[in-house]
């Protein structure tokens, strides 16, 4: 490997001011214990763009069970590979991970997560495991340097998202590695390096592949991101949608307006519940269908039952919890009501004060949001007046049930 590079703090951007404080004493911490502490990934990738990062990853060459040992609050997680989560306050954890070394490949196989086989190695080791150059620049604390050993400085500068390594066997190794040169590309407007491109659009097939529960994260984290838009853009355009949100909306031009009012409404603080979300994505799909077939028979068809039928399939197929299933029918169902208003009869009171109706409205919001000053949107803003909508549920343990049996224990024989 070529030496590495070093940025002095005069040659770069990152200052501590930019850094959590909780993060810097987790830094400190380790540092004053003679470990070698170094934020890594995105945050400073993120940093360097002029970005304010999501997040810090902190890698160190301490183990875990000596990381555990300088915190009060922290815990271990994972099987093989093992992480420390240090709590910097009651809710918030900054994930600290020791340095890993080259992939061990007998135990690579059939694993859920690629990342999760690994033993411990150096800090240029661990950067040779790391997906794309942008992703695998070092700040160090001790000196404020960035360290880069795979010529990520450059690709920032030139706007490239390259893979570290080749393209082909790093895709092969962890398909999702396609989902996630997209999505740093859509997000800081880089071009991905043409042989990655070519790469990720011919092993679209291995991403279909990949364990469903993975790729549904990867869409949630897209369609939160507050630059899903983009995204769809480039998946489409690599033809790599139905990869990850099978049969959706075919229109992609209306599926991508919907997408840039949610990456609006995203960066103006709100948040949407994963039914809404993925209702978002499937609700020409599903309503269209159903008018379609209304205005054929003409006459009215069973809604709900038309749902499970059509969605059903789809859900299964991309893993999506019942919960969200049903948050999705729901708010789904309430969008007629939302568009006529006048048309139907309807308890006033029981629709504004139903469950989900809170995610309907916001889904209804961005459905239509290009007519949001017409009268049926004054018609739902004057009854939310009158009839305030119920608060959400406070998320509360189940209270134990005092009276319910308890179970005992077969007697040891
Ligand atoms: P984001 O802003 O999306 O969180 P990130 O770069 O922080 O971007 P994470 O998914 O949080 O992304 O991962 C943190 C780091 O771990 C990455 O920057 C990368 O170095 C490494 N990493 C994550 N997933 C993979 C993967 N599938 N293959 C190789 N390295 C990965
Ligand atoms: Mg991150």
């Amino acid at each position: 490997m070529s030496e590495p590079m070093f940025l002095s703090r005069d040659k770069h951007p990152i200052s501590r001011k930019d850094i959590d404080k909780g993060v810097l004493h987790i830094l400190y911490t380790l540092k004053d214990s003679r470990f070698r502490a170094t934020l890594v990934g995105g945050c400073i990738r993120d940093m360097l763009c002029g970005l304010k990062p999501k997040d810090f990853d902190i890698a160190t060459d301490a183990p875990p069970e000596k990381i555990r040992r300088l915190f009060r609050r922290c815990y271990i997680i994972g099987r093989r590979f093992r992480l420390a989560h240090v709590y910097t306050s009651k809710n918030d954890f900054v994930e600290v991970a020791t340095y890993r070394g080259p992939v061990d490949q007998d135990a690579k196989e059939n694993q859920m997560h690629p990342q999760a086989n690994n033993t411990y190695g150096s800090i240029s080791e661990d950067a040779l495991r790391r997906d794309f150059t942008i992703n695998a620049l070092y700040y160090d604390i001790n000196g404020f340097s960035i360290i880069d050993y795979v010529g990520g400085l450059d690709d920032i500068k030139n706007k490239i998202v390259r893979m570290i390594g080749d393209p082909y066997q790093r895709i092969l190794e962890d398909p999702v590695r396609i989902i996630r040169a997209v999505k740093y590309a859509a997000k800081l407007d880089f071009n991905i390096e043409p042989v990655l491109l070519t790469q990720c659009q011919n092993l679209i097939p291995e991403l279909i592949k990949t364990n469903t529960v993975r790729r549904l994260e990867e869409l949630y984290k897209i369609l939160n991101s507050g630059y899903s838009a983009p995204v769809f853009k480039l998946l489409h355009k690599i033809d790599a949608i139905n990869a990850i949100a099978p049969q959706c909306d075919k229109n992609i031009d209306l599926l991508i307006t919907r997408l840039r009012l949610l990456d609006e409404s995203i960066a103006n603080g709100n948040k949407f519940s994963r039914g809404v979300l993925i209702g978002l994505l499937y609700y020409q799909r599903i309503l269209g269908a159903l008018h379609t077939k209304q205005a054929q028979l003409g006459k009215r068809i069973d809604a709900t039952s038309f749902y499970y039928d059509e969605f059903t399939p789809i859900a299964i197929s991309i893993s999506l919890p019942k919960v969200d299933r049903e948050i999705m029918r729901s708010v789904l169902m309430q969008q007629d009501i939302f568009k006529n208003p006048y048309e139907r009869s309807f308890n006033k009171k029981r629709f504004v004060q139903s469950r989900n109706f809170k995610d309907a409205f916001d889904l209804f919001k961005i459905l239509n949001n290009a007519d949001e000053n017409s009268e049926i949107f004054e018609f739902w803003y004057d009854l939310i007046d009158k009839i305030p909508p119920l608060p959400d549920k406070p998320k509360t343990k189940k209270k134990a049930n005092r009276y319910k049996r308890k179970r005992r224990k077969p007697p040891v024989k």
